[in-house]
This record gives structure tokens, C-alpha cells and sequence, in this order.
């Protein structure tokens, strides 16, 4: 499938990837392949907004069901894509990409605050900015971060890195019929609740005119095909085939 050369994109990981084979935390070893899945990214030429879960240390909604308060798990969980940002971080800068982490929430000893004109400005200067704490308020994903900052970022494309190529009619895990897409739209994604970022995010995109494009980020090199128009992903969009 040909795609439009992209000048500007963000890429959302879930925490989960970031976990490798060990079903919780931060595996370093896989930090380090996918930030070497976004250096190579970054040499082709795009500018490059991550955005991180937190999936892999904590989620609200988790803690929320054992009984915390919903809200302050939230703010939990957000601290916890703070920590995968600073992993992130140094896993990039260690391949010597140069790295800003902004966060939602104020941290000023360990990155600093969101503030759009200068992600912009260390963008122009070749940096990538790693945009950390969500929207910064409860009852949020970093799904809807990840649709914000494209947004305000005005990014040519968002990229979903996930565990699966694609967004599927139905479950492929239980079902072995199901029928990846090629191209969906947003209407369908909404209004058939496929699994692919929360509604309001998708909701986002959908006003802001941006695709989103969902691939395996766990194939070693998918991310610089995809963005070839080479791999295998999903691109949801204003119009389906
Ligand atoms: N979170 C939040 N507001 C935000 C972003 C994240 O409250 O704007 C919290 C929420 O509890 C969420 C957790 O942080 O469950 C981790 O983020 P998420 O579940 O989106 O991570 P992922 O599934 O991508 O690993």
C-alpha cells in the first residue's frame, strides 16, 4: 500500500512492549530494540513525537478494581509512563539520538514541563520528544495523549506500535476467521468498537484529519517498513476499501 511521504509523526507504544517476556515492568534489553526501531526511524529523515504507556507498571483502572480511589490510581499510572519515558530516554540516548521528555504532570528535576513551541523547537534541532504523563488528569489514556500532542504537534500520521499488525473485524486470538483491514475508517472503528485506541482518541484524530496507523512494533524493523508503506499494518482513516 503506497503512503504519502510523512515530514512529522508520533509514535504510541503501550507500556506492555516495553515489558519483553516478562509480564510486568521494563525489560531493558527491549527498550533498547525499540529505541533502535526509532533511531532508525529518526535517520530516514522524520521528525519524531513518542508517546508511552504505562500499562506494563500501572493502570487506574486496575487499581480502581481493587478498590483505590479511580482518580488517584490514575495519577499512578500516570507517573508510571513518566518512568518508561526516562527509560526510553536513556535507551535512545545511549544509540546517540538526542531526546527531550515533556511531561503533563511537573517534574522539573527529571524533564521538562509541556510547552508546545519549544517541543517544536527542539523537533527543528533534531531531537526527538518524548511527551510523558497523558493529558495529566484522571480518566484519561495516553491513547488520548498520544491523539492530543499529534494533534497539537500538527503530525502528518499517528503510528500505534502494538503487539498485533493490524485492527481486525473481530478478536484474531479467538476467532480464526477474522479479517484484518487494510484501510478502516474512523466511523467503523467507532461505531463497531474495534479494538484500537479509546474512542475519544480516535474521536480526536478523526477532527484533527489525522490517520492512525496500526502495526506489530514487536517485528524487528516494521516501524521504518510500515513508514516505506511496506509492512503489514492498518491504516484508519476518513474512508475504507
Ligand atoms: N493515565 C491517566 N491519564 C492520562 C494518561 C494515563 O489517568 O492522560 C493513567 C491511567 O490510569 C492509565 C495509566 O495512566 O491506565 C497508564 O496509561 P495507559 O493505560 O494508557 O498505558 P498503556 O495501555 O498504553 O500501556
Amino acid at each position: 500500500m503506497s503512503r504519502p511521504a510523512y515530514r512529522r509523526i508520533l509514535l504510541k507504544l503501550s507500556g506492555e512492549v516495553l515489558m519483553g517476556d516478562q509480564g510486568f515492568g521494563i525489560d531493558p534489553a527491549t527498550v533498547a530494540s525499540m529505541a533502535a526501531e526509532v533511531k532508525a526511524a529518526k535517520e530516514s529523515g522524520l521528525e519524531i513525537c513518542l508517546v508511552i504507556g504505562g500499562g506494563n507498571i500501572f493502570r487506574g483502572m486496575a487499581g480502581a478494581a481493587k478498590g483505590m480511589d479511580r482518580a488517584q490510581a490514575d495519577y499512578m499510572g500516570m507517573l508510571a509512563t513518566v518512568m518508561n519515558a526516562l527509560a526510553m530516554q536513556n535507551a535512545l540516548e545511549q544509540l546517540g539520538v538526542h531526546t527531550r521528555v515533556q511531561s503533563a504532570i511537573q517534574m522539573d528535576a527529571v524533564c521538562e514541563p509541556v510547552i508546545r513551541r519549544r517541543a517544536e523547537r527542539h523537533l527543528e534541532k533534531g531531537r526527538v520528544v518524548i511527551f510523558a504523563a497523558g493529558v495529566g488528569s484522571p480518566y484519561f489514556t495516553t491513547d488520548s495523549g498520544a491523539a492530543l500532542r499529534a494533534a497539537e504537534m500538527r503530525c502528518d500520521a499517528l503510528l500505534k506500535g502494538t503487539s498485533v499488525d493490524g485492527v481486525y473485524d473481530s478478536d484474531p486470538k479467538r476467532n480464526p476467521a477474522a479479517r484484518r483491514y487494510d484501510r478502516v475508517s474512523y466511523d467503523r472503528v467507532l461505531s463497531d468498537n474495534l479494538k484500537v485506541m479509546d474512542a475519544s482518541a480516535v474521536a480526536l484524530c478523526r477532527d484533527s484529519n489525522i490517520p492512525i496507523i496500526v502495526f506489530n512494533i514487536r517485528e524487528p524493523g516494521n516501524l521504518a517498513r510500515v513508514l516505506a508503506g511496506e509492512g503489514v499494518s492498518t491504516l484508519v482513516g476518513p474512508v475504507e476499501d
